[in-house]
């Protein structure tokens, strides 16, 4: 490179350099973006109350796809106009007190903060020597859950996007533990209700173990999984030369909230040597309130347990965890070691984020949990979900007040499921289910439904934050006004 090039070289950079310092703005131009954004997020905040749980006009969505990223730039109140009308309108709001679907999430706020300044200073979560204190942080958060559940001194985990993931993370660990390869899937079986979540059986097929044999075990009335007949089929399965290998176990199903026997699963799997596993991605956070705390009973033989704090703990979406009894059995199955990352791996450091899960690089999740749980402290977290558990049981008097309902159970945790129940099946069913409608077309509370013994019922599920004893009322009055209207259509 001669004078004259390398002198072109440098005005060329320079030129790039200005061109891309929009990307690093001053002091001054944060502020203004900064103000923007956060008055769009407290107008938001300050109006949703009133805001609907559900809006059921979808098409301003589409003005996403009819808008293109191009090299020009768009002034940001351009831009929350948009976000507005096609993101934070059309659909769920999960944000909303109102919403009392599936199994509602979170979104306090202060740990949009946390995301904040993960985001702002992006350290590096993976690696111990990339990020010591933010390592720390996130084992700190997986080993208070583990405390949670007293499992034992050997046990961690790891923070991942959701439950889905983290049972993912769990199944694979189970699966490599108990040498579940091609030379015995066929004949290897796991043993679950048919009220497991769908999650499981995605894990199953996604960690190369979708011939796998799955029974179902039935249910006793209370829904939860009958241990006579889990210890009869395995028994049966073992004289027929099958290899049982995974139980799973629910700790707050999603359809009905129930937990499994999980003290008694724990024993039997133990007896036959079976890897268990409880979903508690819903529920787990409920023991955290000491008149629930004795059903979580035996979560401390585990083998591995899923938990949501995106569920229980109110985080925003993106955060589940997988908690193992014993922190190499997830390490065997997710550890690598490559020559570019040798600087990285020290035997006598914490164990990487990173040898935990199929992810390297990730978001510093540990900051938007850890962040509230200590500016809050935990008990506003008890306070709410014994509130949630609270409003589960009002809800199920002022229904069973109504005198048109039969609820499937009276509510363990948080959910409650009710149809109508006047004459047939079917006839309740499609009852049940234009009511659902009703309350869903009309926005004020959203609910979701679900099928048990081919009978269709609505699930109320509490979880929400913002659920309150009005919210429950108002669901009760929307369910009154249709009942107020379907009566005087009978009758005229
Ligand atoms: C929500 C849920 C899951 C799935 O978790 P995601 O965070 O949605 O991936 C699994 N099991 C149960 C019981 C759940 O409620």
């Amino acid at each position: 490179m001669n004078v004259s090039e390398l002198s072109r070289l440098e005005s060329e950079l320079r030129v790039l350099a200005q061109a891309s310092d929009i990307l690093s703005p001053t002091g001054e131009v944060r502020l203004n973006i900064e103000t923007q954004i956060q008055s769009y997020a407290h107008k938001f905040l300050d109006q949703l109350q009133y805001l609907k749980a559900y809006e059921e006009d979808l098409y301003p969505a589409n003005d996403l796809i009819n808008d293109h990223i191009t090299d020009k730039e768009v002034p940001l109140d351009e831009i929350l106009t948009l976000l507005k009308k096609s993101v934070d309108t059309p659909g769920l709001n999960p944000a909303s007190g109102g919403h009392m679907g599936y199994i509602p999430g979170g979104g306090i706020y202060t740990a949009a903060w946390g995301d904040y300044l993960a985001a702002v200073f992006n350290r590096y979560a993976g690696i111990y020597y990339a990020s010591p204190g933010a390592v720390n942080m996130e084992h700190k958060m997986t080993r208070w859950m583990c405390a949670l559940f007293d499992m034992p001194e050997t046990a961690g985990g790891t923070l991942c996007s959701g439950g889905s993931i983290a049972s993912l993370a769990a199944v694979v660990a189970a699966r490599d533990h108990k040498k579940i390869n091609s030379t015995n899937i066929p004949f290897t079986t796991v043993y679950m209700t048919q009220q497991t979540h769908h999650c499981i059986h995605k894990a199953l097929r996604v960690a190369g173990l979708g011939e796998i044999i799955i029974r179902y075990v039935s249910v006793t009335e209370n829904d939860c999984m009958d241990t006579y007949i889990l210890e009869k089929m395995i028994l049966e399965d073992k004289l027929k030369g099958y290899l049982p290998w995974l139980l799973i176990g629910s700790a707050g199903t999603t359809d009905t909230g129930i937990i499994d026997p999980i003290d008694s699963m724990a024993q039997i799997a133990q007896k036959y040597n079976l890897w268990f596993h409880v979903d508690a991605a819903y529920g787990g956070f409920f023991v955290l309130v000491d008149e629930l705390k004795d059903r979580f009973k035996g979560m401390n033989q585990a083998d591995s347990i899923v938990i949501d704090p995106h569920k229980g703990l109110f985080l925003p979406y993106g955060s589940g965890a997988v908690l193992v009894k014993d922190i190499k059995h997830l390490l065997q199955s997710h550890y690598y070691l490559a020559n570019y990352m040798q600087d990285a791996y020290n035997e006598n450091q914490p164990v990487n984020p990173a040898d935990l899960s199929p992810e390297l690089t990730r978001h510093f999740r540990g900051l938007r949990m850890w962040l509230p749980l200590k500016l809050h402290g935990l008990k506003p977290f008890r306070s709410a979900l014994k509130e949630k558990f609270l409003l589960a049981k009002y809800a199920a008097y002022r229904l069973n007040e109504l005198s048109v309902f039969q609820l499937r159970q009276f509510p363990v945790l948080s959910v409650v499921c009710f149809r109508f129940s006047y004459g047939s099946i079917e006839s309740d069913n499609a009852a049940t289910k234009a009511l659902l409608q009703y309350i869903v077309s009309r926005g004020k509370v959203f609910m979701s439904s679900t099928v048990l013994d081919n009978k269709y019922y609505i699930r109320m599920a509490i979880v929400c934050f913002r659920t309150h004893q009005d919210t429950i009322d108002q669901a009760i009055e929307e369910i009154k006004s249709f009942l107020a209207l379907t009566h005087t259509s009978q009758q005229t």
